[in-house]
């Protein structure tokens, strides 16, 4: 059995073992808050694997980021760690989530910045989702 907290939204956040010593993960980030509910966010969508919820300064007409539920510092810490079922379900999460905001047909962008001179600003591991307009 995974060690499992409790989330913000009720439902069981799975820590695997092999994250519990993780020593690059710094849980001074603000997804790690939001993660917490220690503070807010605009929720688009959450299941067990991730956590989708609006940009607080949005760069384009969409702008979500979808966050691992569980603690990766950034993208490289995600592949190297996530086993392969929860790469699937993360990244099927956010397809269901450009569904759910309508730009599956029109078209979006993922990114995802990984390290400093990608300029990285929170080190848990997020993609960002670009649509509504023209990029
Ligand atoms: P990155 O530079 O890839 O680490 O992107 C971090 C993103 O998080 C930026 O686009 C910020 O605008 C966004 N951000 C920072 N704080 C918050 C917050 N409290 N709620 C929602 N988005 C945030």
């Amino acid at each position: 059995m995974p060690s499992a907290i409790l989330n913000p939204y009720e439902k069981v956040l799975y820590k695997s073992e092999s994250l519990e010593g993780n020593s690059m993960y710094n849980k001074e980030n603000v997804f790690y808050k939001i993660l917490k509910s220690e503070i807010p966010a605009k929720i688009i969508y959450e299941n067990d694997v991730a956590l989708a919820f609006y940009d607080i300064r949005p760069l384009k007409k969409i702008h979500a980021l979808i966050i691992t539920k569980n603690l990766y510092s950034n993208f490289d810490d995600f592949a190297a760690s996530a086993s392969p079922q929860e790469v699937k379900d993360f990244f099927m999460t956010v397809s269901k989530v450009a569904e759910m905001l309508g730009i599956s047909q029109t078209g979006y962008r993922l990114l995802s910045n990984n390290g400093p001179n990608s300029g990285q600003e929170v080190e848990h591991f997020h993609m960002h989702l670009l649509g509504g307009e023209k990029l």
